[in-house]
């Protein structure tokens, strides 16, 4: 009779020691998760220098069909557009001159915020090309944008 309660306690035991094992790994992969999600959050503030946004990437050329009455051959910033200008058009929380890097776009070298546009709000850019043909090809691509932090 003593050695069958024997035995049973330590099934008890072995039950116990399982179950607190089974809450370790637990806690150890919630918090885990926890650590992956706090990461997920400091990419996006980059330590050197550029913050990544997700963006919907539209292009844009200085015809009426794009620009409308603004088809004036000038940006928002007073710049006057030249052959061979990249730059982009960005919500108002971009100030004129942000330097961005987006892949595709000028060879995936830095441009800046020279425009507006009445559609380009929030997380949405408008990269300018010389011609309608050149924005219709870029059409419409979904890109992780580098801000440069200001
Ligand atoms: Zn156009």
């Amino acid at each position: 009779m003593m050695k069958s309660i024997c035995l049973l306690s330590n099934v008890f035991s072995v039950f116990r020691k399982t179950f607190f094992a089974l809450i370790i790994a637990v806690l150890i992969v919630t918090s885990a998760n926890v650590i992956a999600a706090e990461d997920t959050n400091a990419k996006t503030e980059t330590d050197s220098g550029w913050t990544v946004i997700p963006m919907r990437v539209t292009a844009y050329c200085p015809c009426e069909k794009c620009c409308g009455e603004w088809a004036d051959g000038v940006t928002a910033n007073g710049h006057v557009i030249r052959p061979g200008d990249r730059f982009v058009a960005a919500d108002g929380r971009f100030a004129f001159g942000t330097e961005m890097l987006i892949e595709g776009y000028n060879d995936s070298n830095i441009v800046k915020v020279f425009d507006r546009g009445g559609a380009i709000k929030g997380n949405k850019l408008d990269v300018f090309f010389p011609t309608h043909q050149a924005a219709l090809e870029w059409g419409v691509r979904y890109i992780d944008v580098k801000v440069r932090n200001r």
